[in-house]
């Protein structure tokens, strides 16, 4: 009796001492891992941390809907989770968080915000809002390494890669703002996309997805400046998202001096490319053409734009330049623009000329950045 007593109480001691032990260790442990962005994790991840933490597995669903459609921005906004539950969260995860750290308004309505995230890098992303319209643009990279030669982002060179939770948080962070159901999205602010292209497709799904922010796929549209093996990418994807693609010239010489970070993707190459692209989805994609007074503008280069979309399923947006500081290319006139439209119809080929929002704001892409940094 006496021996199985202390037996008990041996056993216990041993316990006790292991639980101390388990108990420091995994307080060490949370004070050396670093934080989780819950928004990095897979459902199949956060299922196996809930099963870690002992909770059942609706917990999972219960946390998606905050994280995605409810953009929590605390645990403590997590009102059906347990306290205990959030306490766990909060001292393993983070929920990535962005801060509006500048924002300007135009005189008609965009807004354009610059977001830091925990790391302090910055990026940008616009609302433009249109009736009971709200479209929105966003950044797939910190910084450009493209470096297109009329592009305030490709001047300030290459930071790094948003992940597909900072992708997205941009856009809930300006529904949020305008309280206001998010219709339109375009990955048109800084970055390529398709330099970036697991993450901006994860992004442009959760964009897409019911359980996300529930926006039809033809109004999500990413805009790439002709990275060839990922268009082709793209058009294997089973979702109808539309696809632009930032052409600004259609003659080799002049594109190669704009765009040097595609030069070794031919027109020809794209062209066949965009051939594919068309059969294999049915889908008009968009071209940008941003005109450069005595760059593009020319009649022989509108010629080979003709050329370029005449045959093929085509829409040519044509955009004026946006003026970047220190930048020798200077836009060309309205009047040409209105001759690029003209032209480009009289081949079948659908033109127009982009509407500027937010013109007062929007000076150039990155601008708002770069003011900011420089103070
Ligand atoms: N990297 C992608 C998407 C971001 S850029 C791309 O290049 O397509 C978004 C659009 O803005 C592109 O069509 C780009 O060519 C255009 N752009 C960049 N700088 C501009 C400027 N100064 N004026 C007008 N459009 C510009
Ligand atoms: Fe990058 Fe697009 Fe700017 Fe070119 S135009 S530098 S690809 S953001």
């Amino acid at each position: 009796m006496q021996d199985a007593t202390d037996m008990t109480t041996n056993t216990d001691r041993i316990d006790a001492r292991d639980i101390a032990q388990e108990v420091a260790q995994e307080a060490s442990a949370s004070q050396s891992a670093p934080l989780v962005d819950l928004h990095t994790l897979t459902h199949g991840q956060l299922l196996a941390l809930i099963a870690e933490l002992g909770q059942p597995k609706f917990r999972a669903k219960q946390i998606e809907e905050w994280i995605w459609e409810k953009n929590a921005q605390s645990f403590d906004d997590m009102t059906n989770l347990p306290k205990a539950l959030r306490a766990q969260l909060a001292s393993r995860c983070t929920l990535g968080g962005a801060t509006e750290i500048a924002r300007q308004v135009s005189e008609d309505g965009s807004r354009k915000y610059l977001l830091r995230f925990p790391d302090g890098v910055s990026v940008e992303c616009v609302g433009m809002p249109s009736g009971p319209k709200l479209a929105v643009c966003i950044s797939s990279q910190a910084g450009c390494p493209m470096g297109c030669a009329f592009c305030a982002t490709g001047a300030s060179g290459f930071n790094r890669n948003l992940s597909a939770g900072e992708i997205y948080e941009q856009v809930m962070h300006v529904r949020d703002d305008f309280d206001s159901r998010v219709t339109s999205v375009v990955l048109m602010g800084q970055g390529e996309p398709f330099m970036n292209y697991d993450n901006a497709l994860t992004a442009m799904r959760k964009l897409n997805s019911p359980d996300g922010a529930g926006i039809g796929a033809r109004h999500i549209t990413v805009s790439t400046c002709g990275v060839i093996p990922m268009i082709r990418r793209f058009s294997k994807e089973p979702e109808q998202f539309t696809l632009a693609v930032s052409l600004h010239s259609a003659v080799q010489k002049t594109r190669n001096l704009l765009m040097p970070g595609v030069k070794k993707y031919s027109l020809l190459h794209l062209y066949e490319v965009m051939g594919e692209y068309v059969d294999r989805t049915g889908r008009r994609p968009t071209y940008e053409y941003a005109l450069i007074k005595g760059v593009n503008d020319s009649d022989e280069e509108l010629a080979s734009l003709c050329d370029f979309c005449r045959d093929n399923l085509a829409h040519v947006n044509i955009i004026k330049l946006n003026d970047v500081k220190g930048s020798k290319f200077k836009p060309a006139s309205d009047a040409r623009a209105l001759d690029f439209v003209r032209e480009l119809g009289k081949v079948g080929v659908e033109a127009t000329i982009r509407n500027s929002r937010g013109q007062d704001i929007d000076a150039a892409c990155g601008q708002l950045r770069q003011n900011v940094l420089n103070g």
